[in-house]
Parts: C-alpha cells; structure tokens; sequence
C-alpha cells in the first residue's frame, strides 16, 4: 500500500508535450504538438487519472463505489489508485462478464476490486435519486463517484492539464464522450484567455471530436457541466468522425491506428485517440486550420481498453 505522495511519484507529471511531424497532406502548414496524458502512467488511462484527481485528495476517501462498462477506462484507472493506495472499491458493472471476464475485469479481480454485475436495466438507473440513495444505505462510509468519473470535481483535474502547457497555441483538439473532458479545457481556455495578456496571446480554442453518435446530444453534456457563460464560447464539437458509433471500429480505421503505431513512436486505440488523431489529419488534408495553426493534440490515453 502506497502513501497519496508516493502514489504520486509514480505518475508522470506535468505530462509530456511533445513536437509532431507526421508526412500527413497539410501538416507541414502548422505546428503540431501531442500532450502526452498517455504517458502519465503505464496502466492507468490519463485522462481518467486527471478526472480523478481530485477526487483522491487528501482525506482519501474511506470507501469509493463508481460505475461502467466491461472494458471501462474509468473503471480501471480507479480500480488501480484504490488497490495502491488501499481503499476498498465497489465497481458496479453493466453486464455479467463472471464468465468470460475481459481483461480489464480481470486486472480489477487482481486488484481487490468488489465486483457486481448488474443488467442493462439496472445499470441504466445509476443517477436516479432513489438507485443512489439505496447505494448510500448499502456503503455508509463510500464516495460515490459517476461513470468515466465525470462530475464537477473533475473538470479541476482537466484544468491542471491545459495549466500544464507552457507554450502559446491555436487548438487544442480532444475525443469526447461524457463531455467532461472538453468542458474542463473550455473552463481553462476561457481562464486562460482572460487572465493573460491577450494582445500578443491568441485566443485558444477546443475543438472536440466526438466519438459516438451524438449530434446535440453530445453538446448538451458539454454545456451542463459549463457555467453558462462558456456555453458559447471558443469551441465546438465535429461530428464527422464517429466511424459509426461509440467503440465502432471499421477496417480503415483500424489500420490507420496499425501503421500509426508502426511508425510514429507511440501509440494510439481506434475508440478514442484514434478518432481524434484521424479526424486531424482529415481536417489538415482538407485545410481546415489557417496557416501557421499551433495544434495541440490531446492523447487521452485508453490503451487498455484496446486489449
Ligand atoms: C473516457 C475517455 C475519453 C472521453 O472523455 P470524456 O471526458 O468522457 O469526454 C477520451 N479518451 C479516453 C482514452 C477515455 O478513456
């Protein structure tokens, strides 16, 4: 078991900002950055680390019950910090995988992780009052904390991120499922833009991409975790890159990731950075970013979920 501080010395962070320069059509037009959030830690997802965050501060929570599916990013990365930094976790599942448990479930059972397997109906009740409310009667003494981590709390651990980067930039471009991800860089721009001296700055803006079929929908989630103010502010979410749906993965995509990872010296999954990483290179081949862009890409990491 591991003290919050030592737990934190095995994380790499600030997180990498590294130059790229793939031979894509266009490229060779902007700068293009990644920040590295995949490089946070070996096992846990990073952007499911930085919604965390906060939530696993000092006092560390007495218990922690969260929620998600067979493969969950969120799931795993929480299940780790619980397991290293020994708090007793409940990871309520949607589907019964007692069977055939994927290998996420599996680095779970490793971990000491209490696991239940709910139905699709139950699983769907995981924010009503009265589901929680029964929850908080079953585990008195445990934070209960939403799928993919995504509640108020975690857009603090988004805003570190982007206060991370040292370097001025155009875009900054991120895969969007729940939307917490985007709403915490658009609370860090609009901070960012206000509180610097704009004249010489660029305003920076987010583009998200969206990774599941989600045209409004996926703005809505957005917008409710934003004060009102940033509701319409410097960025926006492209729908053009969903491959079909959320975890949808046709051949092309799959092998754009395959020669990726052959050759760009790291490497991406096709449900989340995939997504993005294509959806930049389509943008770029098509010149959407004026000339001279700084880009930066956000890797959110995931790659456990591709096993
Ligand atoms: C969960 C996840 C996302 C999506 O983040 P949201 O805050 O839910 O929009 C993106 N990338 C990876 C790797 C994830 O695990």
């Amino acid at each position: 078991m591991l003290s919050l501080d030592e737990f934190k010395t095995s994380l790499t962070l600030p997180s990498p900002l590294i130059p790229f320069k793939p031979n894509w059509e266009g490229a060779s037009k902007v700068s293009l950055y990644v920040k590295r959030d995949d490089a946070i830690h070996p096992v846990m997802s990073g952007n499911k680390w930085r919604k965390l965050s906060h939530a696993l501060k000092s006092p560390l929570p007495n218990a922690v019950v969260s929620f998600g599916g067979g493969f969950s990013n969120h799931l795993h990365a929480l299940g780790f910090a619980c397991y290293k930094l020994g708090i007793p976790f409940t990871a309520i599942v949607r589907g019964d995988y007692s069977a055939k448990p994927s290998p996420m479930i599996r680095d779970l059972m490793q971990w000491k992780t209490r696991i239940e397997y709910v139905d699709r109906i139950t699983y769907k009740k995981r924010n009503d009052r009265a589901f929680l409310d029964e929850l908080k009667l079953r585990f008195p003494d445990a934070t209960i904390i939403p799928e993919g981590g995504s509640q108020a709390q975690a857009l603090q651990g988004i805003e570190d991120m982007i206060e991370e980067i040292e370097i001025d930039f155009d875009y900054i471009i991120t895969p969007v499922a729940s939307g917490a991800t985007l709403a915490g860089i658009v609370n860090a721009l609009n901070k960012r833009n206000s509180t610097t001296a704009t004249d010489f700055r660029s305003l920076n803006r987010a583009i998200g991409i969206g990774v599941l079929k989600g045209e409004s929908y996926l703005e809505e989630l957005v917008k409710q975790f934003l004060p009102i103010s940033n509701h319409q502010t410097n960025w926006h979410i492209d729908h053009n890159y969903h491959f079909g749906g959320y975890a949808k993965a046709p051949n092309e995509l799959q092998m754009f990731c395959y020669d990726f990872n052959d050759s760009m010296g790291f490497d991406i999954e096709p449900v989340y950075s995939g997504k993005a990483f294509w959806a930049v290179k389509d943008m770029l081949a098509k010149g959407k970013f004026e000339d001279g862009s700084r880009i930066i890409i956000l890797h959110t990491g995931g790659l456990q979920g591709a096993r």
